[in-house]
């Protein structure tokens, strides 16, 4: 079992430690429950300021918020830091690569994953940006290219290492061609001066025709 303290009150397992499941524990604070969040890190990630990370904006830590820290007034809560693997409803047990621990009630707010819509191809080629090491590295690979350009003789190797498809015309999408537009304009032609920028392209895939298809019609056609 994982080492928690027993209690009278009904535990309530939470399981991610995202908007959703820190706002779970902050509104459950004043109720005589015992509240145990899981997640597989120690620390809550501001995913909207990823695509900052993955190109040079941000450092990781601007964007990792410690939960123990963020949670510490809560009295009757607990973290532990763990994968949960598996949820047993019938013995109301989970299992997670610390152990496994009873529950009365469980809460799974453990986010989405990316989605490829089914394209095997960018799903085996492109980057995912959902955490901090995948921003961690997304940002090496793409400064790693810029390093490989500067020693190729190869025209289209230099070509292939400086140009960017991103996939994908939400806010995602246009917030990171967004960034790496500015990076192409203020940073890289100082940090790389040998490399000719113009040869720089930044391609946003978009399947529906439509930039920031969620939003106003405003929004779209200004992106
Ligand atoms: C790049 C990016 C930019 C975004 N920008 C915006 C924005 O500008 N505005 C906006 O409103 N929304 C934005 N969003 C969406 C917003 O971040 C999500 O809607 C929100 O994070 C969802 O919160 P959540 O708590 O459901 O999940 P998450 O924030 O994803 O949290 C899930 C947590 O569960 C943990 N976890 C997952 N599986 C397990 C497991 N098996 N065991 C233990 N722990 C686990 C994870 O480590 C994570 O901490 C953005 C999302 C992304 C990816």
């Amino acid at each position: 079992m994982v080492p928690v303290p027993k209690t009278s009150n009904p535990r309530v397992i939470i399981i991610g430690g995202g908007f959703a499941g820190v706002k779970l524990v902050k509104k459950l604070k004043n109720l005589p429950v015992q509240i145990v969040l899981f997640d597989r890190n120690n620390y809550h990630t501001f995913q909207p300021l990823l695509y900052q990370v993955a190109t040079a904006g941000l450092e990781p830590d601007s964007i990792a918020d410690p939960l123990r820290k963020q949670l510490e007034p809560v009295k009757n809560f607990f973290f532990r830091m763990g994968e949960v693997f598996k949820v047993n409803p019938e013995e109301k047990m989970i299992e997670t690569e610390i152990g496994p621990l009873d529950y009365d009630y469980l809460v799974i707010a453990t986010g989405s994953k990316t989605s490829y819509y089914g394209n095997q191809s960018i799903m085996h080629n492109a980057f995912p940006l959902k955490q901090i090491p995948q921003a961690l590295d997304l940002r090496s690979h793409i400064l790693q290219n810029f390093e490989a350009a500067t020693i190729a003789n190869d025209i289209e190797e230099i070509n292939s290492r400086m140009n960017i498809a991103v996939v994908g015309g939400g806010p995602t999408g246009v917030e990171v061609s967004g960034a790496l537009g500015e990076l192409k304009k203020n940073i890289l032609p100082k940090d790389y001066p040998e490399l000719d920028f113009n040869q720089m392209h930044i391609t946003l895939l978009e399947g529906s025709g439509k930039l920031l298809g969620g939003m106003s019609e405003f929004a779209s056609n200004k992106a």
